[in-house]
């Protein structure tokens, strides 16, 4: 069960994005899905993009199938939800799973997703899909550029990598393997990120850009 809200910024960020009637996205949900409840900072953020419609019934993110899908990840990964601020881009469903708007996900970064990071204050962003990864490093092209550590720790405190979201690799081979691949070089940074040297000196073999 996700632990009690305690510490009244980060409550008063939920409620904010649960009261959040901002842009387009909010006319096809039933309410914003904020992060997965936390109590403190984390060293590792981990970003997808939008809710989906279990979410959006459950005001809760990473729920359902697709929580299903990220549990077997994390597990992967040898860490646990515990570990993580889990959150979205987007903090509202769109219809049939729309691809959000830039206009949406712009406004959604003002108001919400950088104040969320500044809470977080995370040493590791770990975008899930193309949307993510844009948002916090500004580039395209997962697909060229997953599993890449991007220096974002000037404008946003911490290093970036995008990955393939696990959700996709779960409809194509191509992006299972891509999955498999990002996960070689995720997998090693996690320890080191949680112990709290990733930002002092990356391992060998790893270089940012
Ligand atoms: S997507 Fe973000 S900015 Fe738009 S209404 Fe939902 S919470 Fe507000």
């Amino acid at each position: 069960m996700p632990d009690t809200i305690t510490s009244p910024t980060i409550a008063s960020l939920a409620n904010d994005i649960v009261a959040c009637e901002a842009c387009t996205a909010r006319q096809e949900c039933d309410r914003p899905t904020p992060f997965y409840p936390r109590t403190a900072p984390a060293r590792i953020l981990v970003l997808g993009r939008n809710p989906g419609i279990n979410e959006d019934r459950q005001g809760l993110p990473f729920v359902g199938r697709g929580g299903q899908i990220l549990e077997a990840w994390l597990q992967g990964l040898g860490i646990t939800r515990e570990d993580i601020w889990l959150t979205n881009t987007l903090k509202c469903y769109t219809a049939a799973d729309r691809k959000p708007k830039a206009k949406e996900l712009s406004t959604c970064w003002d108001l919400h997703l950088s104040r969320e990071i500044g809470l977080c204050r995370p040493d590791l962003i770990v975008a899930l899909g193309a949307e993510a990864f844009q948002t916090t490093t500004g580039l395209t092209q997962l697909t060229n550029r997953h599993g890449i550590l991007y220096d974002r720790i000037a404008e946003l405190g911490a290093y970036v990598m995008g990955v393939i979201h696990p959700g996709s690799a779960l409809r194509s081979n191509l992006f299972k393997d891509m999955m498999i691949e990002d996960a070689k070089m995720l997998k090693p940074l996690l320890p080191i990120t949680l112990a709290g040297t990733l930002k002092q000196a990356l391992p060998d073999g790893y270089t940012a850009q």
